[in-house]
């Protein structure tokens, strides 16, 4: 352990240095052509260390790459592998850069994807460089590295489904929470509220209109009511709209709303809540109502195999000389997918930070090394 330590001090200027190189080539989700080229840097990365490289490539939306490290886990006999997943999309527009810098100040690296979660990325292909420089890689590791993830992991789901189905656990490389790993997230799902009404002239032909935001208000009380604090279940309206003027009854209004579960029962529980609105029996009967969208991730519930993970971080950091505590978050990401089938999952061992999708994002160096020290422990342990 003191070994890694010491190897995770050495890499601390490279680590910081690949970062910087990941930060500088910007790469919003909704970009293919400037996500691809972060990709690719971590691909060349990756050969660099002797990777099997796999692109999944794409259109419309950036690639996917797979990266395999260490001997190849041919037979039951080997163990499984262990899956890393990360991003390298992040949720800033091309040009942040002039306003957020990508620069070391006051012990913290700051810029936009930083934290959320190109320091992570970096972490990994470290504690991999480090692992296989000590020559201790005895198992075959897979970095699985998609662009989507900040715009709901659409085409990387299956991808990332299908090879966590063949691995011993997974490892998501997101920013931890405080300075805790996460054992829990919530679960995600969307949805549109459509109402159509009748319009008509407010003045002229008050009666022949059907207001079709008054009746998407009782749709919004209705489904806001949903909401069980104590079972971490919310429904939240964040955005609506409806109406062209002042002086007309709007014939159309629309609200998009999210729901956050804890439980994965409430999955099917709030999804069929919103499928019966369909069938609401109306405040207004000339108005009708159409409601589309569903669960996107499940909750990454608190299972036995993640504590297990956990219990086993901690226990390592403890002999690398750190406390390691857990948390759960509201926040999904796409450690959601891999829990919900089963497969243990740990998540928030990436970079420790504040401001992820903030002006202030910025990761805390004094953590880089004995974390990616971590990282590398459970990696061979
Ligand atoms: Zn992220």
């Amino acid at each position: 352990m003191r070994a890694l330590l010491a190897g995770g001090r050495r890499k601390q200027v490279s680590l910081i240095a690949f970062t910087r190189q990941l930060v500088l080539v910007e790469s919003p989700s909704d970009n293919k052509a400037a996500v691809d080229a972060c990709l690719a840097l971590a691909a060349a990365r990756g050969k660099e260390l002797g990777a099997r490289v796999k692109i999944h490539r794409q259109t419309g939306c950036a690639n996917v790459i797979e990266l395999r490290f260490g001997p190849r886990a041919k037979n039951k006999d080997t163990a499984r592998p262990i899956l890393l997943l990360g991003h390298l999309d992040t949720v800033w527009p091309l040009g942040t850069l002039q306003a957020m810098p990508c620069r070391l100040r006051a012990g913290r690296l700051w810029g936009p994807g930083t934290l959320d979660m190109k320091a992570g990325v970096a972490m990994a292909f470290t504690a991999i460089e480090m692992l296989t420089e000590a020559d201790l890689l005895r198992r075959e590791i897979v970095l699985l590295l998609n662009g989507d993830e900040e715009i709901g992991s659409t085409v990387s789901r299956p991808i990332t489904e299908k090879l966590a189905k063949t691995c011993s656990s997974v490892y998501v490389l997101e920013p931890a929470q405080g300075l805790a790993y996460k054992t829990a997230r919530k679960g995600i799902g969307n949805w549109r509220v459509d109402v159509k009404g009748i319009a008509a002239h407010a003045g002229v032909d008050f009666e022949k209109g059907a207001n079709a935001i008054r009746e998407l208000a009782h749709v919004i009380e209705k489904v806001s009511g949903w909401t069980e604090l104590n079972r971490g279940l919310t429904v939240s309206v964040g955005v609506a709209g409806g109406g062209t003027r002042t002086n007309v009854i709007p014939a159309h209004a629309w609200a998009e709303v999210e729901a956050r579960i804890a439980r994965r029962a409430d999955g099917p529980r709030i999804e069929r809540k919103f499928a019966a609105l369909k069938s609401l029996k109306l405040t207004n009967p000339r108005c009708t109502l159409t409601v589309t969208g569903g669960i996107n991730r499940p909750p990454m519930e608190r299972s036995r195999g993640t504590v297990q993970l956990f219990r086993k971080a901690q226990s390592l950091a403890h002999e690398l000389g750190f406390t390691l505590h857990e948390a759960s978050t509201g926040g999904g990401s796409d450690g959601n997918f891999t829990a919900a089938l089963g497969v243990p999952t740990l998540d928030g061992m990436g970079a420790v930070g504040e401001g992820a999708h903030a002006r202030q994002e910025s990761v805390l160096v004094e953590h880089l090394s004995p974390r990616t020290a971590l990282l590398a422990a459970m990696l061979i342990s």
